[in-house]
């Protein structure tokens, strides 16, 4: 009997709390619709990812997953909305990761096995499972530039679009272009090559017209931008890191294709010969950009060709690598690349060469992609642009700059948040506390 009236009290403390208060913000469960978020985030430090400077107690109010208004901290929540109350944080529109491999693992270099098994339910898993971590570790854009098999990538990509998987939002490059044999090719080290399966082999011609017919038909099974392995891959074997392995007439012939379907190119370099070859065949961006010489970085910074550079990975791949047996002709290549790399990235950088966020994720493992930024700042980058190297300008090569990569009235509401300043610690985007992607919380950790 007792019961009855402490029910009704609760139930009645529940409706007047709820009339006043504006409901805590939940955590979005697969199936979602994306993009749906409505929200009120009061951020108490904000980086919108295009000013300087650094404003302070703003809200920023997102409705139907793109950012509607930004105003005073103090603003009044309105009857119905979410209100998420970052005050003890600072935001920052969600990060980029303009070079991810989804599908790929650093672990792969012991045992490349799993390529040829090419076994399509353990291909999904893996792709969503990278990139959930891509998500929760604060990246709520990737570009996955090119991978063995692209099919997996294209299932990931729409899967995650349309709200049935939990990941970020995706440019996908197709499969690897590259010659027979050369960086892009699945190594087939203790597997004999004759097994390689089929849909390993879609990017791989030799001579113009070939790269032209790949091309086309990458674009055809849903590419939204190209990739060409203009010189030899340190994750590869048989074929030396800076040894050019496309010819400039080979890149070109992919380049017209792209830029008549209105889509990019990047090249993966690792040479000055390869770098200038590609940027004279007129491809939109670099990674890896290491070994290239004071001129290459010139007719970069000329023709505004953008580098992604993972300054990161030589650690990591010299210290876990080690621990987990990676061939020693990889430990080498990579202790041959490391410090060549950074010194390119402080000349680049120096010199003006736009420079976006590229980990090279699969190197290292997909929840590591936010400890780059320290890297780059150790490296003489200042901090303000790092971020911005992995938001607004990452956004703006990737032609997504209405869409993504600031804190802005129109773009979709992404958004992450760290305890503390990270433009005086940048170890902090190791550790993002704070996920929004269309105005739902995919992670809330105090
Ligand atoms: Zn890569």
């Amino acid at each position: 009997m007792r019961i009855w009236p402490s029910i009704a009290a609760a139930v009645l403390l529940a409706a007047t709390l709820s009339a006043c208060q504006p409901a805590a913000p939940q955590i979005a469960e697969i199936p979602y619709a994306p993009d749906s978020g409505n929200l009120f985030v009061r951020c108490g430090s904000l980086i919108d990812g295009l000013s300087d400077e650094v404003l302070q107690d703003r809200m920023v109010v997102i409705r139907d997953g793109r950012v509607a208004a930004i105003v005073d901290g103090s603003a009044e929540v309105r009857p119905g909305m979410t209100l998420f109350d970052l005050s003890d944080k600072t935001c920052l529109p969600g990060l980029i990761n303009m070079h991810v491999h989804l599908l790929e693992r650093g672990a792969d270099a012991v045992d490349y096995g799993v390529y040829f098994r090419n076994d399509a339910e353990v291909f999904h898993a893996r792709v969503l499972e990278a990139a959930a971590q891509a998500l929760l570790t604060g990246f709520t854009t990737v570009r996955n530039v090119g991978d063995y098999f692209p099919a997996p990538i294209v299932f990931g990509r729409n899967e995650i679009a349309a709200g049935r998987a939990l990941g970020p939002r995706i440019q996908t490059g197709g499969p690897f272009l590259t010659i027979p044999g050369g960086g892009g090719a699945v190594p087939a080290v203790d597997y004999d090559a004759a097994d390689t399966p089929a849909a390993a082999q879609l990017g791989i011609a030799q001579g113009a017209d070939e790269f032209r017919q790949k091309a086309l038909h990458a674009v055809a099974e849903g590419a939204d931008f190209l990739k060409v392995i203009a010189s030899g891959a340190v994750f590869a074997f048989g074929t030396e890191p800076g040894a050019p392995e496309m010819t400039q007439a080979e890149i070109e012939a992919v380049v017209a294709v792209a830029h008549e379907a209105g889509i990019k190119v990047t090249a993966h370099v690792h040479s000055a010969q390869s770098g200038r070859d590609a940027i004279l065949a007129g491809v939109d961006s670099l990674e890896h950009a290491s070994l290239l010489t004071d001129d290459v970085i010139e007719l970069a910074a000329e023709r505004g060709v953008a580098f992604s550079m993972d300054i990161y990975n030589g650690s990591y791949t010299d210290t876990v690598g080690r621990e987990l047996g990676y061939p020693e002709e990889i430990l080498r290549r990579n202790t041959e690349t490391t410090e060549a790399q950074r010194v390119v990235f402080e000349k680049a950088y120096a010199r003006g060469v736009p420079i976006v966020y590229g980990t090279d994720a699969a190197v290292h493992p997909h929840d590591m992609s936010g400890w780059q930024f320290a890297t780059m700042v150790e490296r003489g980058m200042q901090p303000m642009d790092a971020i911005k190297s992995a938001t607004s300008l990452a956004a703006v090569h990737m032609g997504w700059s209405d869409d993504v990569g600031a804190i802005e009235i129109g773009r979709f509401g992404d958004l992450v948040a760290v305890d503390g300043d990270p433009l005086a610690d940048m170890l902090l985007m190791r550790d993002i506390k704070v996920v929004v992607k269309g105005g739902l919380v995919f992670r809330n950790q105090d």
